[in-house]
């Protein structure tokens, strides 16, 4: 619970540094996030995958993957909230931090405007 490995490496901690990709599940594109190491091995998969499939291909929106990292660290927040989770205070606090800045940093992405062409 403390930590949350790569899906795919099973070895990295990607709580406060995950990235997003697309796998497809029961014929259905999901937003899974990865470690950086298998960020474009993944992106590759994918790609490889929607081309077996007859799925044409596009890159994932920027926001669309934004907003699916702070899913990924919002849940991740609230599950270092559980009071289930055996945690000093201080220690909860030291754990959350990494996820919040990374948190943060996705929100401040977010609230970037589009740049408009004049
Ligand atoms: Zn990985």
């Amino acid at each position: 619970m403390l930590i949350h490995r790569c899906p795919r490496c099973r070895a990295e901690d990607i709580s406060a540094d995950a990235h997003p990709v697309r796998v497809i599940r029961a014929d259905r594109t999901e937003i899974v996030p990865v470690c950086r190491n298998c960020y474009r091995a993944a992106e590759l998969e994918y790609r490889l995958a929607c081309d077996n499939a007859g799925i044409p291909y596009a890159t994932l929106p920027i926001r669309e993957g934004l907003f699916a990292l702070a899913d990924f660290y919002e849940r991740r927040l609230a599950a270092l909230d559980d009071p289930d989770l055996l945690l000093e205070d201080d220690d909860r606090r030291a754990t959350k931090a990494p996820v919040q800045a990374a948190l943060a940093d996705v929100r401040r992405r977010l609230a970037i405007e589009p740049v408009r062409d004049a």
